[in-house]
């Protein structure tokens, strides 16, 4: 028997069918056959955590988390992801009042990096993972030294997320903002690009671009899949 995944989703929804889609495929490429874990995911109100971020009201997403992962618990989830980078901001509040373990996107992610043994990386997100230090500081905890872009480029990058990839809109224009800033990084010293937005990867991939770029995205829904299926 398979761990149950219990997924806090709609940060937003577009990329929380990643998530579902990114556990299936690769557990059938892995194993062939129907016997996936069971997912259950929890998609929240976005509108509500866009408010809160704006208004720094951290406590409230912590409490409606917290909420969230006591009903995926109760549903049977032996282990929970918060599919947002951003939101791991409050990680280790939610984590110390419920007793189901959270694996971390940042975690999942330095693992990948470390085991390219690539030392600096570029990191793009909302303003707040590019901005605060919990994203950072995760990374360094790891060895991972952090270039972010400019303040300017990380206005341009979040109204992006907000305003277009949040709500499906790719355009190629958005597309030419973000390859420019990934170039900047590669030229400022940067070795890998974290896309540490669930969203950045609709826009961005691999062959955009002339540097790894590390999708949070898919990290961390094989990260689950590893932990689900006990392999790895
Ligand atoms: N999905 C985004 C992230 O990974 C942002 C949405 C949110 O505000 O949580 O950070």
């Amino acid at each position: 028997m398979y761990k149950k995944i219990g997924i806090l989703g709609g940060l937003s929804p577009e990329s929380t069918s990643t998530y579902y889609n990114h556990i299936i495929q690769e557990y059938a490429k892995r194993y062939s056959d129907y016997n996936y874990p069971e997912i259950i995911i929890y998609s929240v109100n976005f509108q509500e955590f866009i408010d809160w971020q704006n208004q720094e009201r951290w406590d409230l997403a912590a409490n409606k988390m917290i909420e969230v992962f006591n009903v995926l618990e109760k549903a049977g989830a032996n282990f929970g992801l918060i599919a947002t980078n951003t939101m791991h901001i409050v990680l280790d509040k939610v984590q110390s009042e419920i007793s189901i373990p959270i694996l971390s996107i940042i975690e999942s992610t330095a693992e990948v990096i470390n085991q390219e043994k690539i030392k600096t990386i570029g990191l793009l997100g909302t303003i707040f993972t590019m901005s605060r230090d919990f994203y950072k500081q995760g990374l360094e905890k790891n060895g991972i030294a952090t270039l972010v872009p400019e303040n300017n480029e990380q206005e341009l990058l979040n109204k992006i997320i907000f305003q277009e990839l949040t709500k499906g809109i790719i355009t190629p224009q958005s597309k030419a903002e973000y390859i420019k800033i990934i170039n900047k990084l590669k030229t400022r010293g940067a070795d890998g690009i974290v896309l540490g937005c669930t969203e950045i990867p609709l826009l961005v991939s691999g062959e955009d671009c002339a540097i790894r770029l590390y999708d949070t995205t898919r990290i961390h829904a094989e990260k689950a899949l590893n932990f689900a299926t006990n392999s790895l």
